[in-house]
Protein backbone atom coordinates (compact mmCIF):
# COMPACT_ATOMS: atom_id res chain seq x y z
CA UNK A 1 0.00 0.00 0.00
CA UNK A 2 1.01 3.25 -1.16
CA UNK A 3 1.16 6.55 1.32
CA UNK A 4 3.24 8.69 -0.70
CA UNK A 5 0.86 8.35 -3.46
CA UNK A 6 -2.13 7.46 -1.64
CA UNK A 7 -4.51 10.38 -2.56
CA UNK A 8 -3.93 9.52 -6.45
CA UNK A 9 -4.23 5.63 -6.44
CA UNK A 10 -6.87 5.21 -4.48
CA UNK A 11 -10.49 6.88 -4.37
CA UNK A 12 -12.71 7.87 -1.33
CA UNK A 13 -14.68 4.81 -0.11
CA UNK A 14 -18.35 5.33 1.58
CA UNK A 15 -19.65 2.51 3.53
CA UNK A 16 -22.70 0.76 1.34
CA UNK A 17 -26.40 0.62 3.08
CA UNK A 18 -29.11 -1.69 3.37
CA UNK A 19 -31.64 -0.94 0.25
CA UNK A 20 -34.22 1.35 1.28
CA UNK A 21 -37.39 -1.35 0.80
CA UNK A 22 -34.90 -3.16 3.36
CA UNK A 23 -33.72 -0.48 5.72
CA UNK A 24 -37.53 1.41 6.51
CA UNK A 25 -38.47 -2.01 8.30
CA UNK A 26 -36.70 -1.44 11.50
CA UNK A 27 -34.76 0.94 13.23
CA UNK A 28 -31.58 -0.62 13.02
CA UNK A 29 -28.31 1.03 11.70
CA UNK A 30 -27.95 -0.01 8.04
CA UNK A 31 -24.56 0.18 6.81
CA UNK A 32 -22.12 -2.56 5.71
CA UNK A 33 -18.57 -2.93 7.09
CA UNK A 34 -15.61 -1.73 5.32
CA UNK A 35 -13.03 -4.30 5.36
CA UNK A 36 -9.56 -3.72 7.66
CA UNK A 37 -7.91 -3.14 4.15
CA UNK A 38 -10.12 -0.64 2.86
CA UNK A 39 -9.81 1.32 5.92
CA UNK A 40 -5.71 1.31 5.43
CA UNK A 41 -6.39 2.53 1.89
CA UNK A 42 -8.56 5.44 3.17
CA UNK A 43 -6.44 6.50 6.00
CA UNK A 44 -3.22 6.44 3.12
CA UNK A 45 -5.34 8.73 1.06
CA UNK A 46 -4.82 11.29 3.64
CA UNK A 47 -1.68 13.69 2.68
CA UNK A 48 0.03 14.59 5.79
CA UNK A 49 0.04 18.08 5.02
CA UNK A 50 2.30 20.25 6.23
CA UNK A 51 -0.35 22.91 7.46
CA UNK A 52 -3.34 20.23 8.51
CA UNK A 53 -6.57 22.56 7.58
CA UNK A 54 -9.04 19.86 8.91
CA UNK A 55 -7.75 20.43 12.34
CA UNK A 56 -9.11 23.34 12.24
CA UNK A 57 -12.18 22.60 11.06
CA UNK A 58 -12.49 20.17 13.96
CA UNK A 59 -14.31 21.74 16.89
CA UNK A 60 -12.36 19.52 19.15
CA UNK A 61 -9.17 19.54 17.44
CA UNK A 62 -8.94 16.06 16.47
CA UNK A 63 -5.29 15.08 15.40
CA UNK A 64 -6.64 13.59 12.19
CA UNK A 65 -3.59 13.12 10.18
CA UNK A 66 -1.66 11.45 12.85
CA UNK A 67 -4.69 8.72 13.30
CA UNK A 68 -4.92 8.58 9.75
CA UNK A 69 -1.66 7.53 9.51
CA UNK A 70 -2.01 5.11 12.14
CA UNK A 71 -4.94 3.79 10.65
CA UNK A 72 -2.55 3.25 7.25
CA UNK A 73 0.03 1.18 9.22
CA UNK A 74 -2.52 -0.99 10.77
CA UNK A 75 -1.48 0.43 14.19
CA UNK A 76 -5.23 0.82 15.37
CA UNK A 77 -4.11 0.93 19.06
CA UNK A 78 -2.44 4.02 18.28
CA UNK A 79 -4.77 5.39 16.43
CA UNK A 80 -7.31 5.33 19.32
CA UNK A 81 -4.79 6.67 21.40
CA UNK A 82 -4.50 9.59 19.19
CA UNK A 83 -8.64 10.15 18.84
CA UNK A 84 -9.37 9.46 22.76
CA UNK A 85 -6.16 12.31 23.65
CA UNK A 86 -9.21 14.85 22.22
CA UNK A 87 -12.00 13.16 22.30
CA UNK A 88 -14.44 11.01 24.70
CA UNK A 89 -16.60 9.66 22.28
CA UNK A 90 -15.65 9.21 18.66
CA UNK A 91 -18.02 6.48 18.52
CA UNK A 92 -21.11 9.23 18.72
CA UNK A 93 -18.87 12.06 16.50
CA UNK A 94 -17.97 9.04 14.05
CA UNK A 95 -21.45 8.47 13.57
CA UNK A 96 -23.26 11.82 13.44
CA UNK A 97 -20.89 14.43 12.97
CA UNK A 98 -21.34 16.51 9.49
CA UNK A 99 -17.80 16.41 9.78
CA UNK A 100 -16.95 20.02 8.81
CA UNK A 101 -13.03 18.83 9.02
CA UNK A 102 -14.08 17.18 5.62
CA UNK A 103 -14.93 20.27 4.25
CA UNK A 104 -11.46 21.96 5.09
CA UNK A 105 -9.55 18.59 4.17
CA UNK A 106 -6.72 20.23 1.41
CA UNK A 107 -7.28 17.21 -0.58
CA UNK A 108 -11.06 18.33 -1.13
CA UNK A 109 -9.98 21.07 -3.10
CA UNK A 110 -9.09 18.54 -6.82
CA UNK A 111 -10.97 15.38 -5.36
CA UNK A 112 -13.34 14.18 -2.95
CA UNK A 113 -11.41 14.52 0.72
CA UNK A 114 -10.66 12.08 3.34
CA UNK A 115 -13.15 10.36 4.69
CA UNK A 116 -12.12 11.09 8.03
CA UNK A 117 -15.64 10.87 9.84
CA UNK A 118 -15.70 7.19 8.85
CA UNK A 119 -11.79 6.50 10.00
CA UNK A 120 -13.09 7.71 13.37
CA UNK A 121 -15.75 5.99 13.48
CA UNK A 122 -13.79 2.57 13.08
CA UNK A 123 -11.32 3.10 15.38
CA UNK A 124 -13.12 2.62 18.79
CA UNK A 125 -15.36 0.10 16.84
CA UNK A 126 -11.95 -1.70 16.63
CA UNK A 127 -11.05 -0.40 20.47
CA UNK A 128 -13.92 -2.08 21.81
CA UNK A 129 -13.79 -5.23 20.26
CA UNK A 130 -9.93 -5.38 20.90
CA UNK A 131 -10.58 -4.93 24.95
CA UNK A 132 -8.56 -1.29 24.54
CA UNK A 133 -11.21 0.72 26.02
CA UNK A 134 -11.33 0.21 29.78
CA UNK A 135 -11.97 2.47 32.75
CA UNK A 136 -8.68 4.11 33.47
CA UNK A 137 -10.26 5.24 37.22
CA UNK A 138 -8.28 8.26 38.58
CA UNK A 139 -5.51 7.31 41.29
CA UNK A 140 -5.98 9.56 43.49
CA UNK A 141 -9.34 11.50 44.67
CA UNK A 142 -9.02 15.54 45.29
CA UNK A 143 -12.15 15.13 47.80
CA UNK A 144 -13.57 17.86 45.71
CA UNK A 145 -17.22 17.57 44.47
CA UNK A 146 -18.77 18.64 41.50
CA UNK A 147 -22.03 17.83 40.09
CA UNK A 148 -23.02 18.16 36.52
CA UNK A 149 -26.17 18.44 35.48
CA UNK A 150 -27.38 16.88 32.31
CA UNK A 151 -26.21 14.22 30.46
CA UNK A 152 -26.09 15.06 26.90
CA UNK A 153 -22.81 14.34 24.92
CA UNK A 154 -21.50 17.61 27.08
CA UNK A 155 -22.18 16.59 30.31
CA UNK A 156 -20.73 13.16 29.94
CA UNK A 157 -17.35 14.54 28.48
CA UNK A 158 -17.34 17.36 31.26
CA UNK A 159 -18.04 14.54 33.88
CA UNK A 160 -15.20 11.68 32.26
CA UNK A 161 -12.64 14.99 32.28
CA UNK A 162 -13.67 16.13 35.79
CA UNK A 163 -13.59 12.54 36.97
CA UNK A 164 -10.20 12.09 35.78
CA UNK A 165 -8.80 14.98 37.44
CA UNK A 166 -9.96 13.21 41.07
CA UNK A 167 -13.05 14.79 41.73
CA UNK A 168 -16.28 13.38 42.20
CA UNK A 169 -18.85 13.59 39.90
CA UNK A 170 -22.39 12.91 39.86
CA UNK A 171 -24.62 13.35 37.07
CA UNK A 172 -27.96 14.46 37.86
CA UNK A 173 -30.63 13.95 34.80
CA UNK A 174 -34.40 14.32 34.22
CA UNK A 175 -34.87 11.58 32.03
CA UNK A 176 -34.71 7.89 32.79
CA UNK A 177 -32.24 7.14 31.01
CA UNK A 178 -28.85 9.10 30.41
CA UNK A 179 -27.84 10.44 26.76
CA UNK A 180 -30.02 13.63 26.26
CA UNK A 181 -30.93 14.43 22.55
CA UNK A 182 -28.02 11.47 21.48
CA UNK A 183 -31.23 8.74 22.93
CA UNK A 184 -34.34 10.63 23.00
CA UNK A 185 -33.56 12.69 19.72
CA UNK A 186 -31.42 11.04 17.56
CA UNK A 187 -33.27 8.39 16.04
CA UNK A 188 -31.79 4.19 16.50
CA UNK A 189 -31.34 4.61 12.50
CA UNK A 190 -28.42 7.15 12.79
CA UNK A 191 -27.21 5.73 16.24
CA UNK A 192 -28.39 2.88 17.89
CA UNK A 193 -28.60 3.46 21.91
CA UNK A 194 -26.21 0.47 22.73
CA UNK A 195 -23.29 2.47 21.51
CA UNK A 196 -24.43 4.89 24.35
CA UNK A 197 -24.80 2.16 27.00
CA UNK A 198 -21.42 0.70 26.02
CA UNK A 199 -19.60 4.03 26.92
CA UNK A 200 -21.96 4.60 29.88
CA UNK A 201 -20.50 1.53 31.43
CA UNK A 202 -17.32 2.77 30.89
CA UNK A 203 -17.84 5.90 32.54
CA UNK A 204 -19.43 4.31 35.56
CA UNK A 205 -16.45 1.83 36.25
CA UNK A 206 -14.61 4.72 36.29
CA UNK A 207 -16.60 5.79 39.46
CA UNK A 208 -18.63 8.45 37.89
CA UNK A 209 -22.25 8.65 39.16
CA UNK A 210 -25.10 9.05 37.59
CA UNK A 211 -28.68 9.96 39.01
CA UNK A 212 -31.87 9.77 36.66
CA UNK A 213 -35.45 10.95 37.00
CA UNK A 214 -33.91 13.83 38.92
CA UNK A 215 -34.96 16.93 37.48
CA UNK A 216 -32.56 19.69 39.33
CA UNK A 217 -35.45 22.71 40.31
CA UNK A 218 -38.13 20.70 40.18
CA UNK A 219 -38.14 17.33 41.75
CA UNK A 220 -34.70 18.32 43.11
CA UNK A 221 -34.23 21.02 44.84
CA UNK A 222 -31.96 23.64 43.40
CA UNK A 223 -30.72 24.75 47.03
CA UNK A 224 -29.12 21.32 47.32
CA UNK A 225 -26.66 22.15 44.68
CA UNK A 226 -25.23 24.21 47.30
CA UNK A 227 -23.67 20.88 48.83
CA UNK A 228 -20.79 20.58 45.73
CA UNK A 229 -17.69 22.72 45.02
CA UNK A 230 -18.59 23.32 41.65
CA UNK A 231 -21.46 22.90 39.14
CA UNK A 232 -21.23 22.05 35.46
CA UNK A 233 -24.83 22.99 33.97
CA UNK A 234 -25.16 20.88 30.57
CA UNK A 235 -29.03 21.36 30.06
CA UNK A 236 -29.37 22.12 26.25
CA UNK A 237 -31.22 24.35 24.89
CA UNK A 238 -34.73 22.46 24.56
CA UNK A 239 -37.10 25.27 24.23
CA UNK A 240 -39.07 24.53 21.08
CA UNK A 241 -39.71 27.25 18.20
CA UNK A 242 -43.42 27.24 17.17
CA UNK A 243 -45.56 28.66 14.25
CA UNK A 244 -48.23 30.84 15.47
CA UNK A 245 -50.44 30.70 12.46
CA UNK A 246 -54.45 30.31 12.32
CA UNK A 247 -55.02 26.34 13.23
CA UNK A 248 -51.86 26.09 15.09
CA UNK A 249 -54.14 24.15 17.91
CA UNK A 250 -55.33 21.56 15.30
CA UNK A 251 -55.23 18.14 16.59
CA UNK A 252 -52.46 16.22 14.71
CA UNK A 253 -50.05 19.48 14.48
CA UNK A 254 -47.01 18.12 16.63
CA UNK A 255 -43.48 19.36 17.72
CA UNK A 256 -40.72 16.99 15.84
CA UNK A 257 -39.35 16.33 18.94
CA UNK A 258 -42.75 15.14 20.45
CA UNK A 259 -42.65 13.10 17.84
CA UNK A 260 -38.70 11.58 17.81
CA UNK A 261 -38.73 11.02 21.25
CA UNK A 262 -41.70 9.16 21.28
CA UNK A 263 -40.80 6.78 18.71
CA UNK A 264 -36.67 6.38 20.15
CA UNK A 265 -38.55 5.36 23.51
CA UNK A 266 -41.20 3.03 21.96
CA UNK A 267 -38.10 1.66 20.32
CA UNK A 268 -36.08 0.96 23.59
CA UNK A 269 -39.39 -0.41 25.03
CA UNK A 270 -40.32 2.46 27.34
CA UNK A 271 -43.74 3.38 25.68
CA UNK A 272 -45.96 2.03 23.93
CA UNK A 273 -47.06 4.05 20.22
CA UNK A 274 -49.95 6.65 20.08
CA UNK A 275 -51.73 7.42 17.24
CA UNK A 276 -51.47 11.02 17.41
CA UNK A 277 -47.04 10.39 17.85
CA UNK A 278 -47.66 7.86 14.28
CA UNK A 279 -47.53 8.41 10.55
CA UNK A 280 -48.74 5.40 9.54
CA UNK A 281 -51.36 5.90 6.69
CA UNK A 282 -51.36 9.52 7.06
CA UNK A 283 -50.29 12.32 4.44
CA UNK A 284 -46.76 13.82 6.81
CA UNK A 285 -45.68 17.00 6.30
CA UNK A 286 -42.70 17.96 7.81
CA UNK A 287 -42.10 21.64 8.36
CA UNK A 288 -38.05 22.74 8.71
CA UNK A 289 -35.09 21.36 6.42
CA UNK A 290 -33.07 20.66 9.00
CA UNK A 291 -31.07 17.67 10.71
CA UNK A 292 -34.56 17.23 12.95
CA UNK A 293 -36.76 17.69 9.82
CA UNK A 294 -34.41 14.69 7.87
CA UNK A 295 -34.99 12.30 11.18
CA UNK A 296 -38.73 13.07 11.14
CA UNK A 297 -38.81 12.00 7.33
CA UNK A 298 -36.57 8.79 8.10
CA UNK A 299 -38.72 8.07 10.95
CA UNK A 300 -41.80 8.67 8.87
CA UNK A 301 -41.04 6.24 6.22
CA UNK A 302 -40.32 3.57 8.77
CA UNK A 303 -43.72 4.25 10.48
CA UNK A 304 -45.67 3.39 7.51
CA UNK A 305 -46.72 7.10 6.12
CA UNK A 306 -48.63 7.38 2.64
CA UNK A 307 -46.65 10.35 1.71
CA UNK A 308 -43.96 12.47 3.06
CA UNK A 309 -43.70 15.95 2.11
CA UNK A 310 -41.19 18.68 3.07
CA UNK A 311 -41.50 22.49 3.54
CA UNK A 312 -37.98 24.70 4.17
CA UNK A 313 -38.61 28.53 3.83
CA UNK A 314 -35.28 29.36 2.46
CA UNK A 315 -34.13 28.77 -0.76
CA UNK A 316 -32.93 25.35 -2.18
CA UNK A 317 -28.69 25.62 -1.75
CA UNK A 318 -26.34 25.09 -4.67
CA UNK A 319 -25.06 21.59 -5.27
CA UNK A 320 -21.92 22.66 -5.12
CA UNK A 321 -19.67 25.59 -3.23
CA UNK A 322 -20.11 29.15 -4.01
CA UNK A 323 -17.97 32.33 -4.04
CA UNK A 324 -19.75 32.86 -0.21
CA UNK A 325 -18.29 29.83 1.36
CA UNK A 326 -14.62 29.00 -0.35
CA UNK A 327 -12.79 26.38 0.64
CA UNK A 328 -12.09 25.63 3.88
CA UNK A 329 -15.02 27.50 5.19
CA UNK A 330 -18.12 25.22 6.09
CA UNK A 331 -20.15 25.12 2.72
CA UNK A 332 -23.76 25.57 2.78
CA UNK A 333 -24.60 23.48 0.00
CA UNK A 334 -27.36 21.11 -0.59
CA UNK A 335 -27.28 18.04 2.05
CA UNK A 336 -29.20 14.81 0.89
CA UNK A 337 -29.55 12.73 3.92
CA UNK A 338 -29.94 9.22 3.80
CA UNK A 339 -33.63 9.25 4.93
CA UNK A 340 -34.36 11.72 2.10
CA UNK A 341 -33.13 9.17 -0.25
CA UNK A 342 -36.01 7.10 1.41
CA UNK A 343 -38.53 9.44 -0.05
CA UNK A 344 -39.96 12.80 0.64
CA UNK A 345 -40.78 15.23 -1.66
CA UNK A 346 -39.04 18.42 -0.60
CA UNK A 347 -40.26 21.94 -0.96
CA UNK A 348 -37.54 25.21 -0.68
CA UNK A 349 -38.96 28.88 -0.33
CA UNK A 350 -42.05 27.64 0.85
CA UNK A 351 -43.86 29.80 3.74
CA UNK A 352 -46.94 28.21 6.38
CA UNK A 353 -49.77 30.52 6.21
CA UNK A 354 -52.31 28.30 8.03
CA UNK A 355 -53.51 25.29 9.23
CA UNK A 356 -56.58 24.13 8.30
CA UNK A 357 -58.76 21.90 10.53
CA UNK A 358 -61.77 19.94 9.89
CA UNK A 359 -65.30 19.64 12.07
CA UNK A 360 -63.43 17.66 14.53
CA UNK A 361 -60.35 19.86 15.22
CA UNK A 362 -58.08 17.24 13.22
CA UNK A 363 -55.47 19.22 10.60
CA UNK A 364 -56.72 18.16 7.29
CA UNK A 365 -54.78 20.91 4.94
CA UNK A 366 -52.30 23.41 5.15
CA UNK A 367 -52.23 26.83 3.26
CA UNK A 368 -48.94 27.61 1.87
CA UNK A 369 -47.36 30.49 -0.57
CA UNK A 370 -44.02 30.37 -2.18
CA UNK A 371 -41.63 33.80 -1.37
CA UNK A 372 -38.50 35.36 -2.42
CA UNK A 373 -35.85 36.54 -0.74
CA UNK A 374 -34.94 39.94 -1.42
CA UNK A 375 -32.09 42.01 0.07
CA UNK A 376 -32.96 45.07 1.57
CA UNK A 377 -30.39 47.62 3.00
CA UNK A 378 -27.93 44.29 2.65
CA UNK A 379 -30.18 42.25 5.11
CA UNK A 380 -32.13 39.79 3.22
CA UNK A 381 -36.07 39.87 3.82
CA UNK A 382 -38.75 37.34 2.68
CA UNK A 383 -41.67 38.05 0.05
CA UNK A 384 -44.13 36.35 -0.74
CA UNK A 385 -45.47 35.81 -4.32
CA UNK A 386 -48.81 36.41 -5.38
CA UNK A 387 -50.34 34.02 -7.36
CA UNK A 388 -48.74 31.29 -5.47
CA UNK A 389 -50.97 30.20 -2.86
CA UNK A 390 -51.91 26.50 -2.30
CA UNK A 391 -53.23 24.27 -0.11
CA UNK A 392 -51.74 20.88 0.49
CA UNK A 393 -54.03 17.78 2.17
CA UNK A 394 -52.31 16.49 5.20
CA UNK A 395 -53.04 14.24 8.47
CA UNK A 396 -49.62 15.37 10.63
CA UNK A 397 -48.07 18.23 10.28
CA UNK A 398 -44.27 18.14 12.31
CA UNK A 399 -42.99 21.27 13.21
CA UNK A 400 -39.18 20.86 12.89
CA UNK A 401 -38.43 24.44 13.36
CA UNK A 402 -35.08 24.35 15.94
CA UNK A 403 -35.40 25.92 19.65
CA UNK A 404 -34.89 29.00 20.85
CA UNK A 405 -32.93 28.50 23.53
CA UNK A 406 -32.26 26.84 27.00
CA UNK A 407 -35.49 26.35 29.42
CA UNK A 408 -35.43 28.80 31.72
CA UNK A 409 -35.97 27.22 35.47
CA UNK A 410 -32.45 26.70 35.89
CA UNK A 411 -31.34 30.03 35.45
CA UNK A 412 -34.02 31.92 37.57
CA UNK A 413 -33.64 29.85 40.38
CA UNK A 414 -30.12 30.12 40.32
CA UNK A 415 -29.75 33.96 39.32
CA UNK A 416 -27.88 33.26 36.51
CA UNK A 417 -27.27 35.77 33.51
CA UNK A 418 -28.35 34.80 30.09
CA UNK A 419 -27.50 36.36 26.87
CA UNK A 420 -29.81 37.94 24.31
CA UNK A 421 -30.42 34.66 22.86
CA UNK A 422 -31.68 33.77 26.25
CA UNK A 423 -28.30 31.03 26.79
CA UNK A 424 -26.82 30.59 29.78
CA UNK A 425 -24.01 33.34 29.76
CA UNK A 426 -20.02 32.42 30.36
CA UNK A 427 -17.07 33.93 29.86
CA UNK A 428 -14.46 31.99 27.56
CA UNK A 429 -13.67 30.18 30.74
CA UNK A 430 -17.80 28.61 30.46
CA UNK A 431 -17.92 30.11 34.35
CA UNK A 432 -21.40 32.39 34.82
CA UNK A 433 -21.40 35.39 36.87
CA UNK A 434 -21.66 32.95 40.25
CA UNK A 435 -17.84 31.50 40.35
CA UNK A 436 -18.52 27.96 41.11
CA UNK A 437 -21.10 27.51 38.34
CA UNK A 438 -19.97 26.73 35.04
CA UNK A 439 -22.42 25.75 31.99
CA UNK A 440 -21.18 24.38 28.44
CA UNK A 441 -22.87 22.92 25.58
CA UNK A 442 -26.18 23.76 23.85
CA UNK A 443 -27.06 25.40 27.04
CA UNK A 444 -24.17 27.91 26.58
CA UNK A 445 -24.03 28.34 22.67
CA UNK A 446 -28.03 27.63 21.88
CA UNK A 447 -29.02 24.40 19.22
CA UNK A 448 -25.74 23.19 18.10
CA UNK A 449 -23.58 19.59 16.87
CA UNK A 450 -22.58 16.89 19.84
CA UNK A 451 -18.50 17.86 18.15
CA UNK A 452 -19.38 20.91 19.68
CA UNK A 453 -21.34 20.08 23.22
CA UNK A 454 -18.39 17.63 23.71
CA UNK A 455 -15.79 20.37 23.02
CA UNK A 456 -17.05 22.48 25.21
CA UNK A 457 -17.44 19.83 28.03
CA UNK A 458 -13.90 19.19 28.02
CA UNK A 459 -12.66 22.83 27.94
CA UNK A 460 -15.35 23.37 30.69
CA UNK A 461 -13.94 21.01 32.95
CA UNK A 462 -10.62 22.35 32.37
CA UNK A 463 -11.67 25.64 33.47
CA UNK A 464 -13.73 23.79 36.99
CA UNK A 465 -10.38 21.94 37.94
CA UNK A 466 -8.40 25.32 37.86
CA UNK A 467 -10.84 27.29 40.04
CA UNK A 468 -10.95 23.72 42.12
CA UNK A 469 -7.44 23.08 42.61
CA UNK A 470 -5.55 26.21 41.34
CA UNK A 471 -4.18 24.07 38.27
CA UNK A 472 -5.06 21.46 35.90
CA UNK A 473 -3.48 18.97 33.71
CA UNK A 474 -6.27 18.38 31.50
CA UNK A 475 -5.86 19.02 27.85
CA UNK A 476 -6.55 22.34 25.95
CA UNK A 477 -8.41 21.83 22.38
CA UNK A 478 -5.59 22.43 19.64
CA UNK A 479 -7.60 23.80 16.87
CA UNK A 480 -11.22 24.53 15.37
CA UNK A 481 -11.09 28.02 14.70
CA UNK A 482 -12.62 27.78 11.32
CA UNK A 483 -16.30 29.40 10.95
CA UNK A 484 -18.55 26.50 12.26
CA UNK A 485 -21.74 24.54 10.46
C1 LIG B 1 -33.59 15.53 16.33
C2 LIG B 1 -32.17 16.01 16.48
C3 LIG B 1 -31.18 15.44 15.69
C4 LIG B 1 -29.88 15.86 15.81
N1 LIG B 1 -28.94 15.27 15.01
C5 LIG B 1 -27.65 15.65 15.15
C6 LIG B 1 -26.64 15.03 14.37
O1 LIG B 1 -26.91 14.15 13.54
N2 LIG B 1 -25.35 15.43 14.55
C7 LIG B 1 -25.01 16.39 15.45
O2 LIG B 1 -23.83 16.71 15.59
N3 LIG B 1 -25.95 17.01 16.20
C8 LIG B 1 -27.26 16.65 16.07
N4 LIG B 1 -28.21 17.27 16.84
C9 LIG B 1 -27.79 18.28 17.84
C10 LIG B 1 -27.19 17.61 19.08
O3 LIG B 1 -28.00 16.51 19.46
C11 LIG B 1 -27.05 18.59 20.23
O4 LIG B 1 -26.32 19.71 19.78
C12 LIG B 1 -26.33 17.97 21.42
O5 LIG B 1 -27.01 16.83 21.88
C13 LIG B 1 -26.20 18.98 22.56
O6 LIG B 1 -25.65 18.36 23.68
P1 LIG B 1 -25.87 18.93 25.14
O7 LIG B 1 -25.17 17.97 26.04
O8 LIG B 1 -25.47 20.35 25.21
O9 LIG B 1 -27.45 18.90 25.40
P2 LIG B 1 -28.56 17.75 25.30
O10 LIG B 1 -28.11 16.63 24.45
O11 LIG B 1 -29.80 18.46 24.92
O12 LIG B 1 -28.68 17.21 26.79
C14 LIG B 1 -29.19 18.03 27.81
C15 LIG B 1 -29.65 17.14 28.95
O13 LIG B 1 -29.93 17.94 30.09
C16 LIG B 1 -31.07 17.42 30.75
N5 LIG B 1 -31.64 18.48 31.60
C17 LIG B 1 -32.08 19.70 31.21
N6 LIG B 1 -32.50 20.41 32.29
C18 LIG B 1 -32.33 19.61 33.37
C19 LIG B 1 -32.60 19.76 34.76
N7 LIG B 1 -33.13 20.89 35.25
N8 LIG B 1 -32.29 18.74 35.60
C20 LIG B 1 -31.74 17.58 35.13
N9 LIG B 1 -31.49 17.38 33.80
C21 LIG B 1 -31.76 18.39 32.94
C22 LIG B 1 -31.97 17.02 29.59
O14 LIG B 1 -32.96 16.10 30.00
C23 LIG B 1 -30.95 16.40 28.64
O15 LIG B 1 -30.76 15.02 28.92
C24 LIG B 1 -29.54 16.89 16.74
C25 LIG B 1 -30.53 17.47 17.52
C26 LIG B 1 -31.84 17.04 17.40
C27 LIG B 1 -32.90 17.67 18.22
S1 LIG C 1 -15.33 15.16 15.32
FE1 LIG C 1 -16.31 15.79 13.39
S2 LIG C 1 -15.07 17.54 12.70
FE2 LIG C 1 -13.84 16.45 14.25
S3 LIG C 1 -12.59 14.98 13.09
FE3 LIG C 1 -14.46 13.91 13.69
S4 LIG C 1 -15.85 14.11 11.95
FE4 LIG C 1 -14.25 15.67 11.74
Amino acid sequence: MDKLKGFIKYERKEEQTIPVPERVKNYKEFSHELSNEELNEQGARCMDCGIPFCHSGCPLGNLIPDFNSAVYKNDWKRALEILHSTNNFPEFTGRLCPAPCEAACVLGIIKPPVAIELIEKYIPERGFKEGWIKAVPPETRTGKTVAVVGSGPAGLAAAQQLNRAGHSVIVLERDQKIGGLLRYGIPDFKMEKWVIDRRLKVLEEEGVEFRTNTNVGVNYEIEKLKEFDAIVLCGGATEKRSLPIPGADAKGVVQAMDFLRRNNEVVDGLAEPTEELHAKDKHVIVIGGGDTGSDCVGTSNRHGAKSVTNFEILPMPSESRTGESPWPYWPFTLKTTSSHEEGVERNWSISTREFVKDAEGNVKALKTVEIEWVKTDGRPQLKEIEGTEKEWPCDLVLLALGFTGPEKTLSQKLGLEVDTRTNIKAGEDYQTNIPNIFTAGDMRRGQSLIVWAISEGREAARSVDLFLTGKTDLPTKGAGDLPQP
